[in-house]
């Protein structure tokens, strides 16, 4: 296991710890080169759903409401190749998702338009999807991985604990694996533990278990900061922070060893944590532009929309409500 330390960080919010030099922690492994970075990184919304606000806490007095949370994709820039972060879905989704989906369908109400599919919105930023050289599914849900059939040319990476159990999942997530999906896939690379896929330590995704049990996430270095693609590891930052559960979950005490993980990972990076089905309002800006981290971390997590708490004000109309909009 390599020894170095990341590259220098900006400084954290107020009360981090700044990590000592020389100290690796086990969720930093690996032989990184000092400094280097990823290009640009960029939001790809892939379509979206209206759903329950319950989804991500049960005991929310709010959890009978409404609300449209966005299906969020990453595509990573770097100088050997264009990575993506997951790919959205699949493009007959468009067509009839009750087809697709089955009884899937009826838990929630898709909401996407022609354009929303992976490769169009490529395009809008200039890159052919046969240039994505590496697709890192965050887990292998209908959400996060229909668009595989539209990059033919990629290496898929999974963690091997996830494909296995999206092959023969239980009863209670079945409906969100859709085994078509991946059907088209040829090049398959199956890990167990972290992967650098550049060796150069600037795209590296590592375990993430809870949702799924082979759910990982990616951290990406950029020249304004790090990143930390969670996923589904947690579905909005107030609710990670106050450790209440979501409604879906494969594993409660998984996903909470990974919100342990992922802080110290972030504290360690002053990262800012981006998620598959939190908004950001805020702080995000999404393709064709390129979305940069904010210089100030210190409300990277603090967005207050759907916690559901009188101390918590919405500030923003894109997390909508059944009663607010
Ligand atoms: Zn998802």
């Amino acid at each position: 296991m390599g020894g170095r330390r990341l590259r220098p960080r900006r400084a954290g919010r107020p009360g981090r710890q700044p990590a000592a030099r020389g100290h690796v922690a086990p969720e930093l492994s690996g032989d990184r080169a000092p400094g280097a970075v990823a290009r640009r990184l960029f939001v790809i919304r892939s379509g979206g759903e209206r759903t329950l606000r319950g989804l991500f806490d049960p005991w929310d007095p709010r959890a009978g409401e409404t609300v449209e949370i966005p299906y969020y994709c990453y595509a990573i820039d770097h100088e050997a190749g264009w990575v993506l972060v997951d790919c959205g879905i699949h493009p007959a989704l468009l067509e009839d998702p009750v087809a697709r989906l089955g009884p899937q369908a009826a838990m929630s109400e898709l909401v996407a338009a022609p354009g929303d599919d992976i490769a169009s919105q490529l395009a809008g930023i200039g890159v052919r999807a046969d240039q994505v050289v590496h697709v890192v599914l965050t887990h292998l849900h209908y959400d996060h991985c229909g668009g595989l059939c539209l990059l033919p040319a990629a290496e898929v990476h999974v963690q091997a604990v996830e494909r296995a159990f999206a092959e023969a999942p239980p009863v209670y997530q079945a409906p969100a694996y859709q085994p078509d999906d991946w059907a088209t896939v040829g090049r398959w690379r199956e890990a167990t533990g972290e992967v650098d896929l550049f060796g150069d330590g600037a795209v590296v995704a590592f375990p993430t278990p809870g949702h799924t049990p082979g759910h990982q996430s990616v951290h990406v270095r950029l020249a304004g900061g790090d990143v930390l693609v969670v996923g589904d590891a947690a579905y909005h930052p107030a609710k990670m922070r106050e450790r209440r559960l979501p409604a879906y979950l494969w594993n409660p005490d998984a996903v909470v060893a990974t919100w342990e993980a992922l802080e110290r990972r972030r504290d360690r990076s002053g990262a800012t944590l981006l998620f598959s089905h939190y908004p950001a309002p805020d702080r995000l800006v999404l393709a064709p532009q390129a979305w940069h981290p904010p210089a100030d971390t210190s409300g990277n997590e603090d967005e207050g929309e759907a916690c559901g708490r009188p101390s918590c004000s919405p500030r923003s109309s894109r997390w909508r409500s059944s009663t607010s909009s």
